[in-house]
């Protein structure tokens, strides 16, 4: 099953938390944003798919942990 996952970067509050949970998708930029690994920057977001479950889990509980809810994960058509 394949998900997208979209990061609305432009609001993020560089708390971390993404990083925390999730570092192999996620990690702090210089600036201090997050940014998802292997992302292309799409329109205001970012984002990139995901393959299988395991990727989906750690990106949800990055989603989950996010205090300004600017991660999602959506189901690809
Ligand atoms: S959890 Fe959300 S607000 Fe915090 S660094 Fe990650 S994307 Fe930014």
């Amino acid at each position: 099953m394949t998900h997208t996952i979209v990061h609305i970067k432009k609001d993020c509050i560089s708390c971390g938390a993404c990083a925390a949970v999730s570092p192999d998708f996620w990690e702090m930029e210089e600036q201090g944003l997050a940014q998802l690994k292997g992302a292309k920057q799409v329109d205001d977001h970012w984002e990139r798919d995901i393959e299988t479950e395991a990727e989906r889990a750690s990106n949800q509980e990055a989603a989950d942990v996010c205090p300004v809810s600017i991660i999602q994960i959506k189901k690809k058509e």
